[in-house]
């Protein structure tokens, strides 16, 4: 049991009090996008009603407001994710740019033809084509860890996957398409056991679950703040200092070099170097609000209460004729599902009707929907705000949609 208020900690939630098509909003789309507290919407309004301008430039009072709001934002990611400092942290637009920074800079500058990148069969497009990319340009191969019929990975397989000819893991923490949670630490430390470099897509995992980088053992580990609370277009990205320093810079501009000639130019150490242009300044300002407002709440908090909604709405499912729920048992805070008697499409549009959003479809998942043989599935994923009642409603408007659809 948990001291926390939940209806007290919804109420924080301005968007979630409307009525869409006459019913009262039932968000279950967290996976895609979280709503936002009015503690993260106050700090946008402040900082451009007190604060805008660029940073790390000007010297005059609002400048050097928002470069201490932005750096001082960086500040809280470091802590958020355990990192050692705050310049092993560099802010990106969100977990697909933080991965394919990583692929065009240590990746360009490591990864040889003949090498091997190892990614598993339950990775999302971002973590995905990034490699693909690299792997055409320098000749390296991808290997797959398999996927279990349970939704887990294929553990058993990975002594003979991972091999010295692997330079890069890359993995995610919780599956956006089974919600299966992967022993992150375990895979990290047999990474390193072969020398290869691990990079942690946390998209769904930073916002839902206590995250110490350092425990993990991981070399990169990439979210996205529109998950977690913040606004979009701002993630964070945090790399291994050692990693860092001797990366090449990826984008070139302003911010990130120390001095330029016509023909060359020198850069700043990281994060700087990764940071080319003016940054999404208010974004950062939001990522800085909601890790303040999610570590009041606590993460483990989150997390127990994900697992009951979770709990509860996979018991729910289980009892609908025709469906079939995907993943494992032990699995983060979303339930998908194949409901043989509709297409994920005219599901999400009937339960749009009734005020329900779910997202139907592959989730950026394509291969694994194909090795499925499913057209897509069906996913609700939930949020702290959400409650065990609107469980039960997402129940009770799937067993409508049944009789609809199965007639
Ligand atoms: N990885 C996973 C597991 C995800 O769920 C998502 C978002 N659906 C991403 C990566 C990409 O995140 P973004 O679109 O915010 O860059």
């Amino acid at each position: 049991m948990t001291s926390i208020d939940w209806a007290k900690v919804r109420s924080d939630f301005p968007i979630l009090a409307q009525q869409v098509n006459g019913r009262p909003l039932l968000y279950l789309d967290n996976a895609a996008s979280s709503q936002k507290p009015r503690a993260v919407i106050d700090a946008l309004v402040k900082y451009y009603e007190h604060d805008n301008a660029n940073v790390h430039r000007g010297l005059h009072e609002l400048s050097s407001r928002a470069t201490d709001a932005f750096e001082g934002a960086r500040t809280k990611v470091a802590r958020y994710l355990g990192a050692e400092s705050a310049e092993e942290i560099i802010f990106t637009r969100g977990t697909t740019e933080g991965i394919n920074l990583v692929a065009n800079t240590w990746g360009v500058a490591n990864v040889k033809a003949g090498d091997v990148i190892l990614l598993t069969e339950m990775e999302h497009h971002s973590n995905l084509v990034p490699w693909q990319l690299l792997a055409e340009k320098v000749g390296a191969r991808l290997r797959f860890i398999p996927v279990a019929d349970d939704g887990s990975l294929a553990l058993d397989r990975l002594g003979e996957l991972l091999t010295p000819e692997v330079k890069l893991f890359a993995f995610v923490q919780v599956s956006n398409s089974l919600g299966t949670i992967n022993p992150a630490a375990e895979l990290c430390r047999a990474a390193r056991a072969v020398g290869a470099v691990t990079l942690v897509d946390g998209a769904q995992s930073a916002g839902h679950m206590p995250v110490n980088v350092r425990e993990l053992g991981c070399d990169f580990y990439a979210f996205s703040g529109h998950k977690i609370c913040a606004p979009t277009g701002i993630g964070a990205l945090w790399g291994r200092r050692e990693l860092l320093e001797k990366m090449p810079p990826w984008h070139g501009g302003g911010e990130m070099i120390v001095s330029v000639t016509y023909e060359r130019a020198t850069y700043k150490q990281p994060p700087h170097k990764f940071e080319a242009g003016t940054p999404n300044i208010a974004g950062a300002v939001g990522l800085g609000a909601a890790i303040d407002y999610l570590e009041a709440i606590g993460r483990q908090n989150i997390f127990d209460h994900g697992a009951e909604l979770t709990e509860r709405a996979v018991k729910h499912l289980g009892e609908i004729p025709g469906i079939r729920v995907l993943g494992p048992m032990h699995r983060g805070a979303l339930a998908a599902f194949h409901a043989e008697w509709a297409h994920p499409h005219d599901l999400t549009t009937f339960a749009n009707e009734h005020g329900l959003a779910l997202r139907g479809g592959h989730h950026c998942t394509q291969p694994l929907m194909r090795k499925l043989k499913l057209p897509g599935t069906t996913r609700a994923s939930f949020y702290f705000y959400n409650t065990a009642d609107e469980v039960d409603r997402m129940a009770a408007i799937l067993r409508d949609a049944r009789k609809f659809f199965d007639r």
